[in-house]
């Protein structure tokens, strides 16, 4: 086993870590029995790197973390296999693996959450054969798993997002489709029906007839299914419907698409046989994760929301319905569908506050239809909005956070930045009581 990275920062930290380098630019790769690919590395688009290319010439396969780990389980006698619960999707990834997590440890279960939340797959405690693996998917991490085999996999949804790593949407909804992969009649399929793509996945699953296929919707009323309907989750996976149970005790699972979350999490503890009861119970005491629609504050009246995870519009847009008339804070590096689908929602805004790389493009998309401010670093942001938000008079203000970009061009990631707006909120607070 050896290692390498193009970044010399990063070769030295392995170095220390114990990690062999190799040079793979000067090495004979005939002997190499993989090459296992960070998935933040170009697999195939926008153009593979030039170690994937080298792979391929030499024939030397490709793969990822999530491979390494399906060989391992695939190499186990059938009693020490765990089971595996694998979540994909554009939205609401982490949210519902970590709510699996919680209904099935609430539930006595033996279970490692992981993947591309917290902790990377091989670093999970190891293999048992009554473990439950939670596993999030990203359509990266999908791309280079072949063998994978989910007990469970979950599908949320499916809008335009990292295109230009899949070579268009296209090639995204193949790699998320990639969760179904090697799936048998004993497996599940929870695939949630709220968008068109999603319906068609769900409809050719279902056509093919390889595996049991539970659609969850947050939107309709499904005659066979887990639909939640104004706030109450209604189960008939068995074609009969059970008693509606009323979610709003769920608190940390605001807002519709929070809704789909939870009907696919039912949807999957189900198909692991817990008890209908036992798992609404655990969905009420769901604390929530940082950084989704994170309530962090209130100061003079305006409530601080932190949303630093929608790093795409189909997530702020969840944002700015739950949150109508909120002062918005927006931008960063911006992904290439941009805001302009949040357009129907401008009118329920405010005023913006535009950060980031993305402030001159989003200034032209508001432009004539939604007061907005060239901000450009979070702390003035902040500021600007909280000042606006309590001069309105109006009743309990919001200013939200939610800034359907990435993080990249001003923070390390997602969290630093959700950070950074909680320590700006936090600035204001000390400033008002000294
Ligand atoms: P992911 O891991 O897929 O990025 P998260 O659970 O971290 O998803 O949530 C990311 C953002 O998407 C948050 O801003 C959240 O409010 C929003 N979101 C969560 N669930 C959904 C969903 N089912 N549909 C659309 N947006 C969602």
């Amino acid at each position: 086993m050896c290692a390498w990275d193009d970044n010399e920062a990063a070769r030295k930290a392995a170095e220390t870590a114990g990690v062999p380098l190799v040079d793979l630019n000067r090495r004979d790769w005939q002997n190499f029995a993989a090459l296992v690919l960070s998935p933040g590395i170009p697999f195939r688009f926008p153009e593979p790197h030039r170690f994937v290319r080298m792979a391929q010439l030499v024939g030397v396969p490709v793969i990822g973390d999530m491979e390494l780990f399906a060989r391992a389980v695939a190499d186990l006698k059938d009693f020490e296999r765990p089971r595996i619960v694998g979540i994909t999707g554009t939205n609401g990834k982490s949210t519902t693996t970590a709510l699996i997590g919680h209904i099935l440890k609430v539930c006595g279960k033996d279970v490692r959450v992981g993947g591309n939340i917290g902790v990377g797959v091989l670093d999970l405690d190891k293999l048992h054969g009554s473990a439950i693996y939670v596993l999030e998917l990203s359509s990266y991490q999908l791309d280079l798993a072949e063998t994978l085999k989910c007990d469970v996999a979950v599908m949320l949804n499916l809008s335009p997002d990292h295109l230009t790593r899949h070579g268009g949407m296209d090639g995204y909804v193949q790699a998320k489709r990639r969760i179904f992969r090697n799936q048998g009649p004993h497996d599940w399929a929870i695939v949630g029906v709220d968008d068109t793509r999603s319906q068609v996945m769900a409809t050719q699953l279902t056509a093919e007839g390889l595996r049991k296929v539970i659609t969850v919707s947050a939107e309709y009323g499904l005659g066979r299914g887990v639909s939640v309907l104004e706030g109450a989750l209604c189960d008939s996976m068995t074609g009969r419907a059970g008693p509606p149970h009323d979610l709003s005790k769920a608190r940390a699972l605001p807002g519709r698409h929070n809704h789909q979350n939870a009907a696919a999490a039912y949807a999957a503890c189900r198909a692991l046989g817990l008890e209908p009861n036992d798992i609404l119970a655990a969905i009420e005491t769901f604390p929530g994760l940082p950084h989704r629609l994170e309530t962090i504050g209130v100061i003079d009246g305006v409530r601080f929301i932190n949303d630093s995870k929608a790093t795409n519009a189909q997530a702020a847009e969840q944002a700015l319905r739950a949150f109508p008339n909120s002062w918005w804070i927006v931008g960063g590096r911006p992904k290439e569908e941009g805001i302009d689908d949040l357009a129907p929602f401008f009118s329920h805004i405010a005023k913006a506050y535009l950060i980031g790389e993305s402030t001159e493009a989003f200034a032209r998309v508001l432009a004539g239809k939604l007061e907005a401010d060239k901000s450009r670093t979070l702390d003035v942001a902040v500021e600007a909005a909280f000042n606006d938000a309590r001069a309105s008079g109006v009743a309990n203000p919001v200013v939200l956070f939610s800034p359907a970009a990435a993080s990249f061009d001003q923070f390390r990631d997602f969290e630093q930045r959700g950070e950074a707006f909680r320590q700006a909120a936090a600035k204001l607070i000390k400033r008002r009581s000294a």
